[in-house]
């Protein structure tokens, strides 16, 4: 079965397809990108209201099996944020790691999770499973490692000594809120074919 991810992004979609050739070889699920002319304005107030606008912006243009996700980082003590807006918070990655790593300066409080929200919707354009995984962790004060993107060179997880930018993909795909979101969605699928 071939699903469209809602997602511009090759490389999400490989990311994906790794994990389900790791996690359910047995469900012979292809992600596919979706049609041309996929832009979604991504206004929602939460990544569970952008993952169902992505969702459905992508289903309208193939009427088929479609998954989205949203996805950041959430650090307790700046309430919340970057959270929806981790993609946009500064120029650069660089620039966006250095703007959390000043506000959090002389912070002693320094839990973080990485969240990220799934919807499934059918080929009628129903929700027909949603999920949010969450990786939990803190923030070190400087960046480590070359691996993964985004905030990954300053996020330790929990029971590791080693950022997720040290991590393997493997290793990654593990815990992270992505792969947690992603092993519901194909248990539910597994259930359900
Ligand atoms: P998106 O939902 O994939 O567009 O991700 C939004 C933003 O959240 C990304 O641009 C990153 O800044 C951040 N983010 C999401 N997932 C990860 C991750 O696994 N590692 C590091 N940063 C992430």
């Amino acid at each position: 079965m071939k699903i469209v991810l809602a997602s511009s992004n090759i490389h999400k979609v490989q990311e994906i397809n790794e994990i389900v050739r790791d996690f359910a070889p047995d469900l012979s699920l292809e992600f596919i990108l979706p049609p041309e002319g996929f832009n979604p304005i991504e206004d929602g107030e939460t990544f569970e209201e952008n993952s169902y606008i992505k969702a459905h912006s992508a289903w309208e243009l193939g009427k088929t099996w479609t998954l989205a996700d949203d996805s950041g980082l959430c650090i307790d003590a700046l309430g919340g944020k970057p959270g929806i807006y981790s993609a946009r918070y500064a120029e650069t990655p660089k620039l966006r790691i250095e703007r959390v790593l000043n506000e959090l300066d002389g912070i002693k409080n320094r839990k973080a999770h990485f969240s990220c929200a799934m919807t499934l919707l059918n080929p009628k354009g129903e929700t027909e499973f949603k999920f949010q995984g969450i990786c939990s962790g803190e923030i070190i004060k400087e960046a480590r490692g070359v691996n993964g993107f985004g905030y990954d060179p300053i996020f330790l997880p929990e029971g590791y000594d080693k950022t997720i930018a040290e991590l393997s993909e493997e290793e990654k795909n593990k815990i992270s809120h992505r792969g947690n979101a992603l092993r519901a969605v194909l248990d539910y699928l597994r259930k359900k074919v």
